[in-house]
């Protein structure tokens, strides 16, 4: 099943603020130039991360935030029947095919996770 379009919006919002953060890190922007890589266009970067954000619910935007702050991965893939966060075992009502579809938390960490 594809994932639900909000959680790939979210998942995109992540990705983008990873490289956002990469391409202000002077240190990695200059270690990828090095390799041959240039970072440019962190205002294209953040352009597209302001028109993503505003497809987002306000609530979920408000978690993914204050998660943010605490962690560098915010959202997170369910692997086998862990969270990839914590690594603590996730309960099997998570797995029920009325949740399977939802953006459900770690009830240990509280990151945000999805089943892929
Ligand atoms: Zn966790």
């Amino acid at each position: 099943m594809p994932l639900k379009e909000a959680h790939r919006l979210l998942i995109a919002l992540q990705d983008l603020d990873i490289m956002i953060k990469e391409a202000k890190d002077k240190s990695t922007s200059k270690e990828l130039e090095s390799l041959g890589f240039k970072l440019t266009g962190l205002e294209e970067l953040q352009d597209a991360r302001s028109k993503l954000a505003k497809k987002i619910s306000p609530t979920v935007l408000q978690r993914y935030k204050k998660l943010t702050g605490r962690y560098t991965m915010a959202i997170l893939p369910v692997t086998g029947d862990l969270c990839l966060g914590c690594f603590v075992k996730l309960p099997t009502s998570f797995f029920s095919s009325i949740n399977r579809d939802l953006l459900q938390t770690c009830e240990n960490c509280g990151r945000l996770l999805y089943i892929p």
